[in-house]
Order: structure tokens, then C-alpha cells, then sequence
């Protein structure tokens, strides 16, 4: 053991609480405490040395003597930083060890008395034995520092090449990463060989700590890397199941489509197309955007009626009375479709062409047909083609198409489930063509019986049977339908309905069925005759029944809130008459005034047209202007209306003769034809008589009769031509007061069609010829004509 020498000093005392000064060392200190600035101040302003020792109670503020420990460090100041906060930043270099003897109080700081320790000599020590040690310790500081890794690997460099051995013991002490009791420890260890193998004990057991921490990291490491594992592979496990249900419960979907395929029992190849679609369906994802279009398609296919047919009831009387208990009249109608009725029942097929039923809006088309339905116990559809202008309408769209679906036929056998409906195809009239394709022709195929059978749908894709379905076509007119589908149908013509017709459709139709729609009992509202004709002559202007039904709805509308508002109990609301005078309180002011012409006029004349909408009178009228023999023409006259004024024109210039006017003032004068009244379009040659006869009373100046309509076509020659809708028209005279109507003599087979009371109610003069026309409408001029005398003796007065 080597000798220690001692010697005593008075030194202030600076207790730190978080660290051990060893000597050697360059170390920063804060200092905060007021005694340890005093103390610091005091041997700063000597000779610069301070006992620096560790607090063992920490929580002392004021240390005393039991509060710190004996042994620490002399160290010298070498800088004080004053800090903005008051605390001093020191900067002091470990000197030595010292021991710490007695403690006194002065000048506000601890002062002590303190034993200067110096190491002792190693000469005597065994070089060899040190020089072990040395190595050992550096090798074992060397590996600490590297397991640790929050030591410089400088101090390990620093620390090899030094050459006092004290030196390196204590700055491996001040390097360890260990607690200060320990550090404690080693300062008080004075004999550098003891406090070395210390410091190798301190490592070796650090070291260990290590390698256990370190194994202990890898552990949780690899157990949080397996946990991951483990949540990614039952995620995994999850996913794959789902997968595995799903493709489970697609593979009974598939079994189950196969199944429903094959129930709809579909011929051999039919069926093929259909199973062909669910194998390509079973190869795809199930919920990819193609698995889906095919699943759409299929389900078209399963929804189909390829199979179902309904039981005809063909008992011919029976449906006879179906069809009168939904109709009044109508008897040609009604007759054919009992024919047609016959001819099924006896061929069990349908045969011949497809009906087409042609008349003004309202006039019971839709609902005969209807009827039809009814009696035979099928089911009804109505395909509007009004409007209907692209081929893929009728037969759909190619399934490339996105969004693409059949056409109108297929899905209206969806609709009715059966295979054998009665389809009313509406307004085939009203259909259109374009760039897109005709659907006249798609049309023509579906209503031909040597094709339907294998209608072919593009959407589709199969062949499906038309042919058990029963094809009714509507039609205001024949006008535009394209003359080859105009070919395959037999025409069926429903014409207007005279005013007495309305009247008792009225009354057995539609007041019972509008009583009974507003909950009003039977029979407890009755319109009185006079008043129905009022409705229909002043409410309503139409050759069928809509707008009547609407106006009789509006009556009960009426009634039912006078009812409710009233207490429904009393009997005397219950049956109501409604008379002529309480139209105005049902329905208002009357929606049209029937202008009658009232006097005898010069250049007026009424001619009869036929519309969409039915018989309609058409006023004339033409006046002179000083000219050149022009025709100006107004009034939006179609183009044959503008020609068979020109030609009335030319007839009465030819004619001008033997109505004694003068050849050549038709140069002298303009002719302004003007047709007023009403927005739809006039067509048609069949005022040519009306207009020739306007144009000869303006230039001869006789009145024409204002109780006397006239329609038929004119030639050059002066010859009149049968025309169309001489029923309608006659009615529409009647209706408007007309006492004499001129008509073709081209068209006396059709008198039977018009109403025995309105046969007898005007005459109906049949005319050959324009002379004819003028003998019996145009009065005599005055006496002083306006252009030239004429021969009275031509023109007898018919009035
Ligand atoms: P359309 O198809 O000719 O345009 P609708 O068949 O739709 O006309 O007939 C319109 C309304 O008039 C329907 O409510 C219908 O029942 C009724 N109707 C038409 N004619 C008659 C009639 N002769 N007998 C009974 N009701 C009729």
C-alpha cells in the first residue's frame, strides 16, 4: 500500500446533486443556490480553488455537513459566466481528491476544512500486472462503449493513449453511464490499481446489463415482428375465406341461374345461348362490371313469358256482351273483332291482317280494343309509337351498347307476363324515321306473320315467337303511315260521334262511371239533355268524348265538395238535376261561341274539312284588290290547298263567261284568298268547290248563302271529285246549323254511313259539276254589278 500524503486548506464548499467531479476534468457546472454562488464568488476571488463534493440528500436545499459527502474534488475555476436568470455558468478543471474535515459557516457559504489527497505512487506495483489491468480495462471500456452507444467512441481513443493510469481510471469513471452513489464510490477508491479492477467489476456487470438488454430488444423485436406477421397472415387467412364463401355462394347463384334456365323449358339451341352466358358469368369476377352486364341480361332472359300463354275465351256471344256493356255503338267495330274472334276460335291462330283502327282522338279506339282483351281473357298493353323515330326502339339496343336494353315489344312481354297479350300499338301515324333506322321497317317484321315468329330483339339476342300476340294499330289518319305497314293492315275506320251519340254515351257511360269514381251513389246526379248538348255544342269542341268526360268529372268534382262541405245526409243534395241554367255555376263560362255567318256575304263562302280531330266547317273568304291577275293566298294553307286555289281561279276566269264577267279585268284585279279560323294546318283539295265558289261571288258580286256548306275537289274543267270524311264532315255542318250541304256525287256511298237524324235534319244535294255548285250557293248580283251584267236566268234563287 502506498503512502498517502496529506495537507489541510480552508476552501468554500460547492455541494452539486447531479453528477461526481473527478479530478482530470474539464467540466461545466450551473450554479443556482445562493450559498453555492457565494462560495463560488469567495474562491474566485482567492486563489480559485473550490472543494467540490456530491449531495447524498438530495432534496437539502441548504446542505449541511450530513447532507453531503466527505470525500470530493479540489478544483480550480477557470470561468464564471453570469447568466441573464442569476444562476453563474463555472467552468472548473478536477485538481485532486480531497477529504472533507470540518464544515464552518462564513459569509453566507460553507467553508471547510478540507485534506488535500494524493494518489499514491505505483513504483512499487508489478508493471506487467498493471499494464494487464490497463489493457483489460480499455478492452472492457472499449466494449461498453460500443454496446451502450451514447458514449463518444472519442473518449475510447482518448482513453487508450493515455499514460497516467489514474488519469484513465478516473475518466473512465466520469465516462460510465452508472449512478452517482457508485461514482461515489470510486472517488473515494484512491489507490489507482483497486479503484482500476473496480472500474473492470463496474464494466463487466454494465456489460452484461447490456447483452441482456440487447437480447431482451431482439426478443420484443422479433415478437412484435411475429405478432405482425401473425395480423397479416390471419388477415390474409380472413381475405382468402371471404373469397372462398364468395366464390361458394356465386357458385350456387351459378347452379341456381343454370336451374332457373332450364325450367323455362327453351329450345335446344335457345337454351344452349342462355348456358353459354352463365359459363362465361361462373368464369368472371362476380362483382366485375361484365359479370354484372350479363347478370342484367340474364335476368331479362329469365323474365320473359316464353312459355306462358293464357286461355283464349273465344265464346263469341259472350264477348258480345262484354263489348256493349263497355260501348255505345260502334257497331262496325265491334262486329269485325267478333269476326275475328270467330276466325281464332276456329283456326286457333291469328289470321290475317293486323287491324288498324283509324279515327279522331276519343272516339273509343283504345278502349275497344280494351274490350277486346277483356272478352277473350288476355292481357292488354299499349305501346305509344307517338314519337318513336329510332329502329332500337322497337328492337333494342346491341348489348355493346352500355346501359343498352330491349326494345319496346320485349319489354312490354315482361310487363304482361304473357305471351299472348293484345298490344295496342298507338299513333302509328305519329311515328318518325331517322338516320338512326326506320322502325317502320323493324315494325313491318314484327307484325308479319311469316316473320314474328323468330322476332329477333338486338338486345336479346334470341329468337322469340310473336306470332300468339294480337296486334292492334291506332291512327288519327292514314296520311303518313308508310305505305308498306299500311299494306299488312286492314283499316278500321271510327268516325266522330253526332251530338245525340255523345248525349247517350253520356248518359250510359260516362256520368255512371264518373259518379262512381267520385264516390257519388248512382243515379244521384242526372244532366239534363238540354244541358248535355249545351256541354258538348258549348264546352267541348271534339269529335270524340274526352273532353266531355273531362267536363262531366268536373261537374261531380263540384258536387262532391258541395256534398262534404254541406253534411252528405241530406237527401235533397242527393238527387241533383242539373238543368241548362246551372251549367254556369259547374263549369263556368262556355269555352266556345258558335259563330254562325250571318247574312248572306259577297266573296264568303263555308267549305267542310276533315282533320286529325274530325269535321270542322272552314270559312272562305276572298277579296279584289286593283292588280295583275295575281292569288295571294293566306291563312297557312298547305301546298295542294294553295294549288286548288289557283286552279278554282283559273275554272271561274274560264268560266267567267257564263257568270258574265269580263275576260279581261282578271287582269286588272289581285285575288287575296284567305282561310281564317282555327290553327291547324288546312291540306286537302276539298275545299276546291268552296274556294272556286268565294272567288266567283267576289268577282261577280252575288252573295253566296251562308246556310249552305259545300265540299269537293275541282278541276280545270270544272268537274268535282269525291273527297274523304263526308261522315265527319256532314256532322260538323249539322253541328254548325248548316241547312244544305253540296257534295260530290262521287261520295253518295257513303250517305249510309251518316246518321239517319242528321240525314234527315239537313238536305244533302249531290253535285256533278261547278255549275252545279254556283246554281244553287251563289245569289244573283244586284242589279248594278260590280264588274259586268250577268245573266240572271243562270243562277236561280234557291232561297
Ligand atoms: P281513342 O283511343 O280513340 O283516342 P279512347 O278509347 O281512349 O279514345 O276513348 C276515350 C274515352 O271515351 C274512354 O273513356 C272511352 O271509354 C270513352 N268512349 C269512347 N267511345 C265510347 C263509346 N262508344 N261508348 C262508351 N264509351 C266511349
Amino acid at each position: 500500500m502506498s503512502k498517502v500524503q496529506t495537507h489541510h486548506s480552508q476552501l468554500p464548499i460547492l455541494p452539486i446533486r447531479d453528477r461526481v467531479l473527478f479530478p482530470y476534468l474539464h467540466v461545466p457546472l450551473v450554479v443556482g443556490r445562493k450559498r453555492s454562488i457565494q462560495a463560488v464568488q469567495t474562491a474566485f476571488s482567492g486563489d480559485r480553488l473550490i472543494f467540490v463534493t456530491t449531495q447524498r440528500n438530495l432534496k437539502a436545499t441548504e446542505p449541511s455537513r450530513e447532507d453531503i459527502y466527505e470525500y470530493g474534488t479540489v478544483a480550480e475555476i477557470l470561468q464564471i459566466i453570469n447568466m441573464p436568470d442569476t444562476t453563474l455558468r463555472v467552468r472548473v478543471l478536477g485538481r485532486h481528491r480531497a477529504r472533507l474535515v470540518d464544515v464552518t459557516f462564513e459569509n453566507g457559504c460553507l467553508i471547510g476544512d478540507i485534506q488535500t489527497i494524493d494518489t499514491p505512487s505505483l513504483e512499487k506495483e508489478n508493471p506487467v500486472h498493471l499494464e494487464a489491468l490497463r489493457r483489460l480495462l480499455v478492452r472492457k471500456f472499449d466494449d461498453y462503449v460500443r454496446k451502450n452507444g451514447r458514449i463518444p467512441l472519442e473518449v475510447v481513443a482518448n482513453v487508450t493513449n493515455m499514460t497516467s493510469l489514474d488519469q484513465l481510471a478516473d475518466t473512465v469513471s466520469e465516462a460510465l453511464l452508472i449512478g452517482n452513489e457508485e461514482k461515489q464510490d470510486l472517488i473515494e477508491i484512491i489507490e489507482v490499481p483497486k479503484r482500476m479492477a473496480r472500474l473492470v467489476e463496474i464494466l463487466d456487470s454494465e456489460i452484461e446489463i447490456l447483452n441482456i438488454e440487447r437480447k431482451i430488444q431482439t426478443r420484443v423485436h422479433r415478437q412484435i415482428e411475429k405478432n405482425q406477421k401473425e395480423y397479416y397472415l390471419n388477415e390474409q387467412m380472413r381475405a382468402i375465406q371471404k373469397e372462398l364463401k364468395q366464390k361458394d355462394d356465386n357458385g350456387r347463384d351459378i347452379e341456381d341461374l343454370r336451374t332457373r334456365i332450364k325450367a323455362l323449358k327453351l329450345s335446344e339451341n335457345l337454351e344452349e345461348m342462355a348456358l353459354k352466358e352463365v359459363g362465361r358469368l361462373e368464369k368472371m369476377a362476380p362483382f366485375s362490371p361484365e359479370a354484372t352486364v350479363i347478370r342484367n341480361y340474364l335476368d331479362w332472359v329469365l323474365a320473359l313469358p316464353w312459355n306462358i300463354v293464357t286461355q283464349d275465351d273465344t265464346d263469341v256471344p259472350h264477348a258480345r256482351s262484354i263489348m256493349n256493356e263497355d260501348h255505345f255503338g260502334l257497331e262496325k267495330p265491334k262486329e269485325r273483332l267478333l269476326e275475328y274472334m270467330a276466325v281464332l276460335k276456329l283456326t286457333q291462330e291469328i289470321k290475317g291482317p293486323v287491324l288498324c283502327f283509324v279515327g279522331p282522338p276519343g272516339v273509343g279506339k283504345t278502349s275497344v280494343a280494351k274490350s277486346l282483351a277483356r272478352a277473350l281473357g288476355r292481357q292488354f298493353a299499349r305501346i305509344s309509337l307517338g314519337g318513336v323515330h329510332d329502329e332500337s326502339d322497337i328492337r333494342g339496343h346491341r348489348r355493346t351498347y352500355i346501359g343498352s336494353m330491349p326494345g319496346r315489344i320485349i319489354q312490354t312481354l315482361k310487363k304482361v307476363k304473357t305471351k299472348n297479350p293484345v298490344i295496342l300499338l298507338d299513333e302509328i301515324d305519329k311515328m318518325g324515321s331517322d338516320w338512326r333506322g326506320d322502325p317502320a321497317a323493324a315494325l313491318l317484321e314484327v307484325l308479319d306473320p311469316e316473320q314474328n315468329k323468330t322476332f329477333l330483339d338486338h338486345y336479346l339476342d334470341m329468337e322469340f315467337d310473336l306470332s300468339k300476340i294480337i296486334f292492334i294499330a291506332t291512327a288519327n289518319s292514314l296520311y303518313s303511315i308508310p305505305p308498306t305497314l299500311l299494306d299488312r293492315m286492314e283499316i278500321l275506320r271510327f268516325s266522330s260521334y253526332t251530338t245525340d251519340e255523345k248525349v247517350s254515351i253520356a248518359n250510359q257511360f260516362l256520368i255512371p262511371k264518373a259518379l262512381k269514381e267520385h264516390g257519388l251513389g248512382e243515379g244521384s246526379v242526372k244532366i239534363d239533355e238540354d244541358a248535355l248538348r249545351k256541354i258538348v255544342h258549348l264546352y267541348t269542341r271534339e269529335a270524340g268524348v274526352r273532353d266531355l268526360g273531362r267536363k262531366i268529372a268536373q261537374i261531380c268534382r263540384k258536387v262532391a265538395v258541395e256534398w262534404v262541405q254541406k253534411n252528405a245526409t241530406d237527401n235533397s243534395l242527393k238527387n241533383i238535376v242539373i238543368g241548362l241554367n246551372d251549367l254556369h255555376h259547374y263549369l263556368g263560362a262556355a269555352d266556345y261561341i258558335r259563330e254562325k255567318i250571318s247574312v248572306n256575304a259577297v266573296g264568303i263562302s263555308t267549305g267542310l274539312a276533315w282533320t286529325d280531330h274530325g269535321g270542322e266547317t272552314l270559312t272562305i273568304e276572298v277579296t279584289t284588290t286593283p292588280g295583275q291577275g295575281k292569288v295571294i293566298l293566306t291563312g297557312k294553307l298547305g301546298a295542294v290547298m294553295q294549288e286548288s286555289a289557283q286552279t278554282a281561279f283559273s275554272l271561274v276566269k274560264s268560266h267567267g263567261a257564263k257568270l258574265g264577267i269580263q275576260q279581261k279585268s282578271f287582269n286588272k284585279i289581285d285575288l287575296h284568298v284567305h282561310v281564317p279560323e282555327g290553327a291547324v294546318p288546312k291540306d286537302g283539295p276539298s275545299a276546291g268547290i268552296a274556294m272556286a265558289t268565294a272567288i266567283a261571288s267576289a268577282l261577280s258580286g252575288g252573295a253566296v248563302r251562308k246556310d249552305v256548306a259545300m265540299t269537293g275537289e275541282v278541276t280545270l274543267r270544272g268537274r268535282v271529285l269525291p273527297i274523304g270524311g263526308l261522315k265527319e264532315k256532314v256532322i260538323a255542318a249539322f253541328r254548325e246549323g248548316i241547312k244544305e250541304v253540296l257534295f260530290p256525287r262521287g261520295n253518295e256511298k257513303d250517305l249510309p254511313e251518316i246518321p239517319e237524324n242528321i240525314r234527315s235534319g239537313l238536305k244533302l244535294i249531290p253535285v256533278d259539276t261547278i255549275d252545279d255548285v254556283l246554281s244553287r250557293a251563289l245569289q244573283p248580283a244586284p242589279l248594278k254589278p260590280v264588274m259586268s251584267p250577268r245573266k240572271a236566268s243562270h243562277l236561280p234563287g234557291t232561297n
